[in-house]
């Protein structure tokens, strides 16, 4: 077995930390945790809980959203005189949805060591269970708080083909259910995780379309912290494509250039203009290869 670590003067640790269950925390963190001369936390109150559960006796500096820049400078200070410092955040993994990219930023510029102690992340536990078999993913975090730049964030993400990633809070759970059907259509597949690694841990997957009535069945479900994983856009398939649309899209594209073609021929059919898009661009291909 691998023996104890011991931290290394002026090296910045990066400590993953439980995302509810205190005893997801990795040997290497708690060794880490014990043995550092300062901690960086986002919340002191939050990471004393956690060092008291382990019986860790620890020098803590805040270090959140507010004063992230102003504090490299006292992190950069600690580890000139040979010091360690850990950062640690409220929950999971520092730098995912939370602060220190700054940090690790500024002190990786300044030539200090800054070394990962990997662990919990809620965006990967809700992976791990969702069973989603697609193989890419893309993480997005949280989504903007309100109605307007919400939608047009998810229309800029509309067509992405991979299963996203969004953290959501309680209070906008509903909201934000109500946009995804809104904007990406009420088809797809979404796994709603809330609460993982707690008592009320709870995994349900459905159709967008019934995600929201799933929630409001129980008030207890809107509770607690949620992941949202929604499964990509599916490729248009110009094969499914009726063929009488198929002709009125061949018709069109003799006198018209594609794009109006395409329009004309979604109104006239009332197929997907997406699938006819593609299956135009497959009709203009054949032609010049013949040419
Ligand atoms: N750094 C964290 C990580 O690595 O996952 C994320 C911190 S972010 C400020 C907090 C958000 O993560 C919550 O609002 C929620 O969306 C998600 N989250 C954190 N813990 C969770 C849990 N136990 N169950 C479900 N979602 C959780």
């Amino acid at each position: 077995m691998q023996s104890k670590e011991l931290p290394s003067p002026g090296t910045l640790y990066i400590v993953a930390t439980p995302i509810g269950n205190l005893r997801d925390i990795t040997l290497r963190a708690l060794d880490i945790l014990s043995a550092v001369d300062v901690m960086a936390a986002e919340d002191t109150r939050t990471t004393a809980n956690l060092l008291r559960h382990y019986s860790i006796n620890k020098k803590m500096m805040a270090l959140h959203r507010h004063n992230e820049n102003a504090t490299v400078d006292k992190v950069a200070s600690l580890l000139s005189r040979g010091q360690s410092v850990a950062l640690v955040t409220d929950a999971g993994t520092p730098g995912i949805s939370d602060p220190g990219g700054i940090l690790v930023k500024l002190i990786r510029e300044q030539g200090y060591k800054v070394v990962p102690v990997p662990g919990p992340s809620a965006a990967v536990c809700a992976l791990s269970a969702a069973g989603i078999t697609a193989p890419h993913f893309l993480f997005y975090g949280f989504l903007p708080a309100s109605g307007g730049p919400r939608r047009r964030e998810l229309e800029a993400l509309k067509s992405q083909p991979y299963t996203i990633i969004f953290y959501e809070a309680p209070h906008r759970i509903l909201e934000c259910l109500t946009d995804l059907v809104e904007v990406l259509g009420d088809q797809r597949r979404i796994t709603i995780a809330r609460e993982l690694t707690k008592l009320f841990e709870t995994i349900h997957s459905c159709e967008l379309r019934d995600a929201s009535a799933w929630l409001q069945a129980d008030p207890n479900r809107q509770k607690g912290e949620f992941v949202l994983l929604v499964s990509g856009a599916v490729a248009p398939n110009p094969a499914e494509l009726p063929e009488q649309a198929q002709h009125i899209l061949k018709l069109l594209l003799r006198d018209l250039p594609l794009k109006h073609a395409v329009t004309l021929s979604a109104e006239i059919s009332g197929e997907s203009k997406n699938t006819l898009y593609s299956q135009a661009l497959l009709l203009q291909r054949e032609q010049n290869q013949q040419k």
